[in-house]
């Protein structure tokens, strides 16, 4: 890899941004660092892979992705294998892999990574299933319900805090489900509400972590099961959404770690991956330790401990 980066591509998703001038921020940013810049812009789902894979036949040092996760996931699909780093400039209503490895929001902050000197890079892994890469995480059940029900418009109004307003609606077709798990080679029958396997352990708006012992470059994901609907689970989200604290009450919640899981629950449920929702009913997933380089800000010199 270069040690500075001084050609770049960048994947435009045009519905991201909420209304906001960026193509002045990015060129002011750009000109000021000598940077050689390109764009392509997408305007459907897949365009971000094609885009992506083209640009890296162009003898450039990196990508850069301007939009939410979907977009970043679909870049990751059209680099993992190639030695071509990625740049995030979040853009999105959510921004989890931003947020899980520090990448500042503001567009402007974001571009000066680019130009601050040698380029720290963090190694990260992603998840796989159906010959496709995912980059936050799955969720099966209520959380996926929670995605499905959150419009467009009220996802750039809101911003993640969307993804929270259909919970009245979703609490009322709660019903309990049993997941079968096989979780590197060993078989749970779990009852619960909802499945989550996470590569990253944020909730995309807040630096405060699902758990503290999620880590995206660990070589494993992250399998957990809400268990139950109570006022504990309330609770549970409401610190974490209202206070932006860590919540501590997580008897609700089963926690497992794995390098392969197959999933299937015993009745039909939304299947979210990465924000998009799918048909599968049967999933079976696997980590790809390592996969691809990010462009992260430099680590603070920490205090001896
Ligand atoms: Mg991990």
């Amino acid at each position: 890899m270069k040690n500075i980066i001084k050609n770049i591509h960048i994947i435009i998703n045009p519905g991201s941004g909420k209304g906001r001038s960026i193509l002045p921020v990015i060129n002011a940013a750009m000109k000021e660092a000598g940077i050689k810049w390109e764009a392509s812009i997408t305007h459907k789902a897949g365009d971000a892979v094609r885009l992506t894979k083209a640009a890296a036949k162009n003898g450039i040092d990196a990508i850069a992705v301007y939009g939410g996760d979907g977009t970043v996931m679909e870049a990751v699909n059209g680099l993992v294998g190639s030695e071509i780093p990625l740049i995030i400039l979040p853009g999105g209503s959510a921004n989890v892999m931003a947020t899980e490895l520090g990448i500042p929001w503001d567009l402007k902050e974001a571009c000066t990574l680019i130009s601050q000197g040698p380029p720290e890079m963090k190694t990260i892994d992603v998840g796989r299933f159906n010959n496709r890469y995912f980059i936050a995480g799955i969720s099966i059940g209520f959380v996926a319900d929670l995605i499905k029900d959150a419009d467009r418009e009220s996802k750039n109004m809101f911003g993640i805090l969307a993804y929270f307003f259909p919970i009245t609606a979703a609490i009322q077709k709660l019903k309990l489900t049993i997941y079968h798990l096989k979780i590197d080679g060993i078989e749970y029958d779990v009852q619960g509400l909802t499945c989550i396997i996470s590569n990253v352990g944020n909730l995309g708006f807040t630096k405060i972590s699902l758990d503290k012992h999620i880590d995206v470059s660990d070589g494993l994901l992250d399998v957990v099961i809400v268990r139950k609907a109570n006022l504990s689970l309330f609770k549970l989200i409401f610190i974490t959404l209202i206070k932006r604290e860590r919540p501590e009450n997580f008897e609700l919640v089963k926690h497992w770690q794995g390098k392969e899981i197959t999933i299937s629950s015993s009745r039909k449920q939304a299947v979210q991956c990465d924000g998009e929702l799918l048909e599968n009913s049967h999933l079976h997933i696997k980590v790809v330790p390592g996969a691809i380089r990010v462009l992260v800000p430099k680590k603070e010199k920490k205090a001896v401990e």
